[in-house]
């Protein structure tokens, strides 16, 4: 039985009360780690650790940090099979898709930060006829949270922890308890990189309990959270009275918009990845799709007849386009989605659980697709987080906008035509963080990234990333002539 251990002060420790929670592999359901069940004394050991290390690290050239991280970023790629087959066994996601997306990413968010802090310059403000300058520096905060969901484990760890060391913070961070198993490795690479011992320390536990301890923490000074919108609006009631920086990239419930005038080939192509891409658990996937009435025959019967076509196995075998959904509880929650909207909608394909031949114990689900009439239903509310799309069809682009606004969330929106007058009208009336024209998932890391509405507050990526993790401290300056 691995036993994955936490990683504080540069070094891997068992957890002060001795005890554990089972880490479950989701392609066959079998128990094969265990992680700490940290509670408020490891979080403090961490942060006791970060705290001392914090001052030391912020006074560490930009060039040393730069090169630190990017030594990281290095290993991460050297260690790709390894950390690849790690993430694919701990999270059910195809061993391919972690190797081609997940692993890779995670080491370009080291190696973007690592240079982007190079770049991050102090702004000046001459006020010539007051003889006087400004000049605004841009300070680190100190010890903060960085907690990440199970659905892209590495790579949104990563992204986190990336810019807040980038910028001379010390942090705390816990990964999901669901899929712990990469943000363990990583620790090891980040000795090897020559990470100062203290600047990264990783607390596994429950959320509700090691969670909870970080974002209570009255030292730690600002929380960057990704995860379910429920889970931000409980960190956000816990942490704004502490009056802590907070960075919330919560649920999407995102609209893909099609009009008949799009590239059809290319549209139906990156529809089925933007459906069902890591088993339809990417926040970005477009889980509601709206199709004008005059392609509305021909989409949904390409669409379906592709969508069957799509394999689900074993993640770690090759050629398959899907493997399991990350545990028991999630696959029960998808299923239910599912019973809900065969109630709500019309089933075209999947509806059900799938059992593996030699993974009978394992997280399988059909890639399923209902037709939808209307937008006022739970299947077209909710967010589900699984491998399930609903289509839907409109006449108008008028209606097509009004039913892609028609959620609580505002993360991503995708929308597909040739027509330039209209990308522009109905980018700008999307309420969302995120519009993608005839791509998806296309994402540049210098660009603002987050969600309106339910799906958040903030933005991270880039600059933005680095002005979070960074306080602004402006110093006026009166001189004589
Ligand atoms: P979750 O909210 O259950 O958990 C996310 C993390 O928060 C985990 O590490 C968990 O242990 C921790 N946590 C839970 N309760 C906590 C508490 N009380 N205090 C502190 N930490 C706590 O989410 P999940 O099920 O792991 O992930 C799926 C969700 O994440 C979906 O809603 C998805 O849309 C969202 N997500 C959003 C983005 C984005 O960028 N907007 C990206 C990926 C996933």
């Amino acid at each position: 039985m691995i036993k994955i251990q936490n990683y504080i002060n540069g070094e891997y420790c068992d957890p002060i009360s001795g005890q554990w929670l089972d880490n479950v592999d989701p392609s066959c359901g079998q128990v094969y780690a265990q992680i700490p069940n940290s509670d408020a004394q490891d979080v403090t050991n961490a942060y006791k650790a970060a705290k001392a290390a914090q001052a030391g690290w912020a006074a560490t050239s930009i060039d040393t940090r730069s090169a630190i991280l990017l030594k990281l970023a290095a290993l991460i790629e050297k260690n790709i099979d390894r950390l690849a087959t790690a993430e694919s066994r701990d999270n059910g996601k195809p061993i391919w898709l972690a190797k081609a997306v997940d692993i890779p990413r995670a080491a370009t968010n080291f190696r973007f930060f690592g240079n982007a802090i190079t770049q991050f310059a102090s702004e000046a403000h001459e006020n010539v006829g007051n003889n006087s300058i400004n000049f605004t520096l841009r300070e680190p905060l100190g010890v903060v949270g960085c907690i990440s969901p199970w659905n892209l484990p590495l790579y949104l760890f990563s992204w986190k922890v990336a810019p807040a060391i980038a910028a001379g913070n010390t942090v705390v961070a816990k990964p999901s308890e669901v899929t712990p198993m990469t943000a363990y490795l990583l620790g090891e690479l980040c000795t090897e990189a020559g990470l100062p011992k203290g600047v990264l320390n990783i607390v596994h536990g429950l959320g509700r309990q090691t969670g909870q301890e970080i974002v209570a923490h009255k030292g730690i000074k600002a929380i960057s959270f990704t995860g379910g919108t429920a889970t931000g609006a409980h960190i956000a009631k816990v942490a704004a009275p502490m009056f802590k920086k907070l960075s919330l990239e919560l649920g999407g419930k995102n609209p893909n918009l099609i009009f008949a005038d799009c590239d059809f080939d290319l549209m139906l192509k990156v529809t089925l990845k933007s459906s069902f891409a890591n088993q339809g658990q990417i926040c970005l996937c477009g889980s509601r799709i709206f199709v004008e009435a005059a392609i509305y025959d021909k989409f949904k019967s390409a669409f379906v007849e592709a969508v069957k076509k799509l394999s689900v196995g074993n993640p770690a075998e090759e050629g398959h386009n899907l493997g399991a959904v990350v545990s028991e509880v999630h696959m029960n929650k998808v299923l239910e989605y599912i019973e809900v909207a065969k109630q709500e909608g019309n089933l075209l394909c999947g509806g059900k659980r799938l059992i593996i031949e030699g993974s009978e114990g394992g997280f399988y689900i059909a890639p399923t697709v209902i037709e939808t009439t209307t937008t006022q239903c739970r299947i077209n509310q909710e967010e589900v987080f699984g491998p399930l799309v609903t289509i839907t069809k409109f006449e108008t682009e008028t209606e097509a906008i009004q039913m892609a606004n028609d959620v609580p969330y505002g993360l991503s929106s995708t929308v597909w035509t040739s027509n330039l007058d209209r990308t522009m009208r109905v980018s700008k009336q999307l309420e969302a963080g995120i519009v993608w024209v005839n791509t998806w998932l296309n994402r540049d890391l210098r660009t603002p990234f987050g969600g309106t509405k339910a799906s958040g507050v903030g933005r991270e990526g880039g600059l933005e990333a680095l002005r979070f993790f960074t306080e602004p401290k402006n110093i006026c300056i009166q001189y004589k002539n």
